[in-house]
């Protein structure tokens, strides 16, 4: 299923640095596959998108959990 935040996400139009390859990969597993265990998709879905930080990678969920946990801890 693909993320329905596909249109405006950093990650997904190639504005992040990346190791060659890894790109493809994470929009295969995450984008295109399961937006749920996508670190940006749980930020955005947890706080609402000015929190996704511009540098937070799919693979990134330790951070994500992080980002979400300090929030609601406020
Ligand atoms: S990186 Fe995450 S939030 Fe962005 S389009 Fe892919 S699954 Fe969705």
């Amino acid at each position: 299923m693909m993320c329905e935040k596909l249109n405006n996400c950093l990650f997904y139009h190639d504005k992040m640095p990346m190791e060659k390859g890894i790109g493809s990969i994470y929009k295969k597993k995450y984008c295109e596959g399961n937006n749920q265990l996508c670190a940006r998709y749980m930020v955005f879905n947890e706080l609402g998108e000015a929190f996704v930080p511009i540098s937070l990678f799919p693979n990134m969920t330790d951070v994500a959990e992080k980002i979400i946990m300090d929030e609601k801890n406020k």
